[in-house]
């Protein structure tokens, strides 16, 4: 191409993208209108929430709309708000189909059986980081019905990976499954991690604490965040309190503290209530949220998680809503987060607006950001719309009418 030639075809480029800004400035706003609004406390007023593009542009608590002449308006009266949900833990490429029709298949149903129940985003505890990310960037760019995607690297000792791929052919690491010792370099090994797109490193099994706050030291330099299993051996669950972990998961292997002898990894000890109280506490003053997951506990008989969900929730410790568990299999179609939910009120001393909080404020925290969680202007246009007040009765819940996820609705019925 000629110098001349050049010249045109970037002022053709460039006219292109400054068409598509300016079109994006002037993207065409819509307003929820006449909805009772929940705030970070699950308080409700009747209000009109403006949206411009995937953020909130306004909340207004009056019904004159004549500043924003020409927007869009979706008429929810009589109808709740609340944040886009946040389940604190999935599995959505653990075991990925070896068949990719399949597999596509599988990752889109279960995305989408997420976003029609009000899931908006999601804390994915380690699997196939290729596909996370793939589906990651899809909904990213909303190209399907799913909720946003936020990934871990799984870091264990040489003893777990070893079991883990006893049968498999390739017994090789990964970015997002990697072997530590003491020989790691962890500089790369988070770097490496990074590169593959995650902004958690979740700490798995057999590994000491000593390697633990090295990798939350690192992690934290390199602006990830730490996720790690309350049953790591030999680190205990106060080792990783102490580690200053950002969550820990699983609330029925809390009890893995409470035993000097050699742990039993099959075996949970009973609990100690002096012990627990100790170490809830030291992981409200480390701000450490507790990832309970007691759907998975209950289904597996491990019903002393709800004791120390209970008792962790009394003390002040924040527990996030996270299920660990698939969402297509269910026999009664109800959505696996409900269910948790349903726990956390049910058996666990939550209020229906603490069980609220938990699967919104605290659930943006449990994946480290700020843009969510709660409905504020500028915040992320992420939202469940329900016909009934959940903070009254927990199954409203169930009674959705729409969501909206980065300011585009999903309304289709299909939970
Ligand atoms: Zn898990």
């Amino acid at each position: 191409m000629k110098k001349k030639q050049v010249l045109i075809f970037w002022f053709v480029v460039c006219s292109i993208l400054m068409g598509y800004s300016q079109s994006k400035e002037n993207s065409k706003m819509t307003i929820l209108k006449n909805g009772f609004i929940f705030d970070d406390k699950f308080d409700s007023k009747k209000g009109s929430i403006v949206i411009d593009g995937e953020k909130i542009k306004d909340i207004l608590y009056t019904e004159d709309l004549t500043k924003y002449p020409g927007a869009d308006v979706i008429d929810i009266t009589g109808k709740y708000v609340m944040p886009g949900l946040i389940d604190s833990h999935v599995h959505l490429a653990t075991v990925p189909d070896l068949n990719r029709e399949k597999n596509n298949k599988y990752m889109q149903d279960q995305l989408s059986k997420m976003i029609y129940a009000g899931i908006t985003s999601v804390r994915d505890m380690t699997g196939n980081a290729i596909i996370l990310a793939d589906y990651k960037r899809a909904s990213t760019l909303n190209q399907l019905p799913a909720p946003s995607i936020f990934y871990a690297a799984q870091f264990g000792g040489a003893a777990y990976f070893d079991s883990m791929r006893k049968y498999s052919k390739d017994k090789s690491d990964t970015p997002w499954e990697q072997t530590i010792t003491e020989k790691t370099d962890m500089k790369i090994a988070i770097a490496e991690a990074k590169g593959a797109g995650v902004t958690g490193i979740k700490i798995y099994s057999d590994l000491t604490q000593d390697l633990i706050k090295k990798i939350v030291k690192e992690a934290k330099l390199q602006g990830l965040q730490c996720w790690s299993h309350a049953a790591v051996f030999p680190a205990t669950p106060t080792d990783i309190a102490n580690a200053k972990v950002n969550s820990m998961s699983h609330a029925f292997d809390i009890p893995y503290d409470f035993t000097t002898e050699k742990m039993n990894r099959s075996k949970r000890p009973d609990i100690d209530e002096k012990k627990l109280d100790k170490l809830l506490l030291l992981m409200k003053t480390n701000n450490v949220i507790l990832d309970a997951t007691n759907y998975i506990g209950n289904n597996n008989k491990l019903y002393v998680g709800m004791k120390v969900t209970k008792r962790a929730h009394e003390l002040g410790v924040k527990v996030s809503a996270g299920t660990d568990w698939p969402y297509l299999f269910e026999k009664d179609h109800v959505v696996p987060l409900f269910k948790e939910i349903k726990i956390l009120t049910n058996d666990c001393g939550f209020t229906n607006k603490d069980a609220l909080i938990s699967v919104t404020v605290v659930g943006a925290e449990s994946i480290g950001v700020e843009d969510r969680g709660v409905i504020a202007i500028g915040k992320r246009a992420d939202f469940y719309i329900t016909n009934s007040d959940p903070s009254k009765a927990i199954e409203n819940l169930q009674d959705g009418f729409m969501t909206i996820k980065s300011g585009i609705t999903y309304t289709e019925n299909k939970i």
